[in-house]
């Protein structure tokens, strides 16, 4: 068995329930996403809005796609046909620029708020506060084309597992909060994307549903 298959079987077995695995392809050729595949492995992560979109062209069409990187608001219309999951939504802006290409394309596109808790500065997403806020309001409710499946974050890039534990504990915590809050508008507010190759299992740990697993399963990439 290859590698990648050995990996792809490893880390699926060792899934708590309720937890699911996106495999991150991003940089690596159709290829390996098709070794991966025949092991069984459906959900794949991208970031790259043309990577992703060659690849769907070109792979098996019950491939489940997840966007995971950063989503520019004027490349949401080439992915909005067939994405299954919008993991890093970091702004109104774009939550109705889903919204707008969902409803051109007659589909209810499931999105993830993506939370700022990491210490670098560089990284995207709401504050702890602005995603209340966001929750809170009534603009969201409106948009019939998306649907708030729950939120995802990135740790810190730290070797400091206690610090990382301390970051994805505030997120559960802080998701559960929101659930109770906004109940029954968002029946399927109930994922938590956390945890990479260096901290899934601590993720899991703290509740994570989907894990994004990209150089453990692929090897080191040479750009990222
Ligand atoms: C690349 C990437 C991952 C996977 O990272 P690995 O460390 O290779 O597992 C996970 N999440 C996001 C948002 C990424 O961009």
């Amino acid at each position: 068995m290859s590698n990648i298959k050995d990996k792809i079987i490893a880390i699926n077995n060792g899934l708590p329930m309720g937890a699911r695995l996106v495999a991150v392809s991003k940089y690596n050729p159709a290829s390996a996403i098709q070794e991966a595949y025949e092991a069984g492995q459906r959900i794949f992560g991208e970031s790259h809005v043309q990577e992703l979109v060659e690849k769907q062209q070109v792979l098996p069409s019950d491939i489940k796609w997840h966007f995971i990187g950063h989503l520019q608001t004027n490349k949401v219309k080439y992915i909005a046909p067939f994405i299954s999951l919008i993991h890093a939504v970091d702004s109104m802006k774009l939550l109705n620029e889903i919204n707008r290409q969902g409803e051109k394309c007659g589909r209810i596109i499931p999105c993830l708020l993506q939370l700022h808790v990491a210490q670098e500065e560089t990284k995207y997403g709401f504050t702890f506060e602005e995603c209340q806020e966001v929750l809170s309001g009534n603009e969201w409710k409106g948009l019939t084309h998306i649907s708030l499946h729950g939120l995802m974050c990135m740790a810190s890039n730290t070797d400091n597992q206690n610090q990382v534990r301390a970051e994805f504990k505030k997120v559960h915590q802080f998701f559960q909060e929101m659930q109770q809050a906004i109940g029954e508008e968002a029946p399927d507010f109930k994922q938590l994307s956390m945890g990479m190759s260096g901290d899934f299992p601590i993720a899991l740990e703290e509740g994570s549903t989907l894990i994004r697993v990209g150089s453990l399963i692929f090897g080191e990439r040479i750009y990222s």
